[in-house]
Parts: C-alpha cells; sequence; structure tokens
C-alpha cells in the first residue's frame, strides 16, 4: 500500500511516501508559507509519487468532525494566513484519494499506539511540550475529539510561590503552555533552553508545572500510559523529576500497577521524532479503509 503522509505545522510541512507497516521511503520538509504558495508545492510532492490515500496530522484549531460543513479545515488558528484553510479540500481534489485528517498530537500518538511502545493499550495520551504545548487522546480505542479536539496544552496550573513569570499565553497567561512551553521557558529565564542545562532550578520548575497538567490528565482521563515529546523533553533529565513531582501531587490516592512503576508509565517517544509522519500514514490508511 503506497500511503502519503502530512505533518503540517506552523514552521514547516513534512511530507513523507510510506506504506501501511509505518515504514518511510521517503521524505521532505516544505518551509510553511501562505496556503497559496504551499499547498500547490506539496500537491506537487504527492501527485509524483502516485500514493493511494493521505493522511494529515496539522496544527490546530481544526475541525477534524465529518459532519460538519467544515470539516477538513484549519479554523481560528493564531497563524492567520491558515485560518479559514480548507487543506482537506485542497488534497481530495487535486489527487482524487481519500484523506485522513487530525490533529498533529492526535497523530503522534495513533504512531505510538499503531507502531510504537503504546501498541496495544487502549487509553494513551501524548503530549508536546515545544513550540506550544498539544495533547492527543487515545482512549477506549479512538482517538478523542469531542466537540471540537482536545486543547489540553490550555489546562491552567497554579503559579509557583516565588515565580514572578507572569505567562506567555496571550489568552490564560498562567495555562501550561504559558507556563512552560519553550518560548515561556526561554523569556523566564533569558537564554536559550538548551544553554539552561545545566541549571537545576529551571528543570526542577518546569517539571513541577508539567507534572501539574499531568496529574490532572490522569485524574481526569485514568491513561495507562503518558507520552512526552517536543522539543523541550529533549531535555532528558525532565523525566524522573516530573515522575517525582506527580507521585507527590497524586499522594497516593490512586494505586495501579502502572502507577507503582513511573519508569514505564511517563515515558519519552519512542519512534525517534518519527511518530507524527507515522501516525500520519495510519491516519492515510484508515481513510482508504474506510472509503
Ligand atoms: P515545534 O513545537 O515548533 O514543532 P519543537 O517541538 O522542536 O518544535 O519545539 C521547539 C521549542 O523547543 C523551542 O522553542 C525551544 O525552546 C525548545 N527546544 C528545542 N530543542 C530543545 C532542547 N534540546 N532542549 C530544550 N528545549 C529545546
Ligand atoms: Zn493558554
Amino acid at each position: 500500500m503506497r500511503l502519503g503522509a502530512l505533518e503540517a505545522g506552523g514552521t514547516k510541512m513534512v511530507c513523507a511516501i510510506g506504506d501501511e507497516t509505518g515504514k518511510i521511503l521517503e521524505q521532505v520538509s516544505i518551509p510553511t508559507k501562505t496556503p497559496e504558495e504551499t499547498i500547490p508545492e506539496m500537491i506537487e510532492y504527492f501527485r509524483k509519487a502516485q500514493i493511494e490515500a493521505l493522511g494529515i496530522g496539522c496544527f490546530g484549531p481544526i475541525d477534524p468532525n465529518p459532519n460538519s460543513p467544515t470539516y477538513g479545515y484549519i479554523t481560528s488558528t493564531p497563524k492567520l494566513a491558515w485560518a479559514d484553510c480548507n487543506i482537506v479540500g485542497a488534497f481530495e481534489k487535486a489527487l482524487g484519494c481519500p484523506v485522513g485528517f487530525d490533529t498533529d498530537v492526535n497523530g503522534s500518538v495513533l504512531g505510538e499506539v499503531t507502531f510504537g511502545q503504546a501498541k496495544g493499550k487502549s487509553c494513551v495520551i501524548y503530549i508536546t511540550i515545544g513550540t506550544g504545548v498539544g495533547a492527543g487522546i487515545y482512549i477506549e480505542g479512538k482517538l478523542l475529539h469531542g466537540m471540537l479536539h482536545p486543547e489540553a496544552g490550555h489546562v491552567m496550573v497554579s503559579r509557583r510561590q516565588g515565580d514572578t513569570y507572569p505567562g506567555k499565553c496571550p489568552y490564560h497567561k498562567n495555562c501550561l503552555e504559558g507556563m512552560a512551553a519553550g518560548p515561556a521557558l526561554e523569556e523566564r529565564w533569558g537564554r536559550k533552553a538548551v544553554e539552561l542545562k545545566d541549571r537545576k532550578e529551571v528543570w526542577d520548575l518546569e517539571a513541577y508545572y508539567i507534572a501539574q497538567a499531568l496529574s490532572g490528565y490522569i485524574l481526569t482521563l485514568s491513561p495507562e500510559m503518558i507520552i512526552l515529546g517536543g522539543g523541550v523533553m529533549h531535555q532528558e533529565q525532565l523525566f524522573p523529576m516530573i515522575r517525582d513531582y506527580v507521585e507527590e501531587m497524586l499522594n497516593g490516592y490512586i494505586k495501579t500497577r502502572q502507577l507503582s512503576d513511573m519508569e514505564h508509565y511517563i515515558v519519552p517517544a519512542s519512534l525517534n521524532d518519527d511518530q507524527g509522519i507515522m501516525g500520519a500514514l495510519e491516519l492515510g490508511r484508515r481513510a482508504l479503509r474506510e472509503g
């Protein structure tokens, strides 16, 4: 099966050709300009590859509801050139093949559940902590949409005593993204995140905020595994700190096999940063199966 995959991001569009086993045969990265410039470039790439279906994991907010008149649109995104862009429609029309569509983070969780460490699990959360914070949720064997799709990077967190940083999210200030995404971290400490590697207090505070959100997700959704990806999570020292804070915050209230084995519960992504593009292949495979 020859499948196309697109991981659509605010700075770059990763386009790949692969198959239903998650194998990536070739891949290119195209800078994200305007839809008028970038969509034809991508169409050209996929047309040449003669794919049978395309899967798109997309930055948002998007409309993933097939019954909605704006299904397949990027909707109210702050990346203004792309607001109200019918991205699915453009590819369907040009390529004439089925197109699967979901958020980038739902794509990533699908990649991990289909091809990675979360295979066989029915309730898994994937969180990216990068330029923004987003969460993909696979629950009871399905990607969660609900009324729109989860925007769990914007849950509020309590400011730690003594932290005077106001928060970077223009909507909420002290939501997780506002307090802990890469740009917030860099603004708070006045340095590039990579240059802060040896500053324990930086990662301690970062872990404190991430753990608050994770504790909320654990209590609400009861995931069997939590996967953390994105640029900031390349700081691997964060993992043990986050696990310790989650344990402290839950304070023994829930007792499960998974929570007693934190090292295998809160984990890094397992697919070499290909979870998003591999998940998009699976979105394409599903679109083909569903016609
Ligand atoms: P995006 O979210 O745009 O897809 P990334 O997930 O790579 O991209 O996130 C980029 C952000 O992650 C940057 O703003 C930077 O603050 C942070 N970042 C990137 N690499 C690292 C790293 N090695 N360590 C810590 N933070 C990083
Ligand atoms: Zn916010």
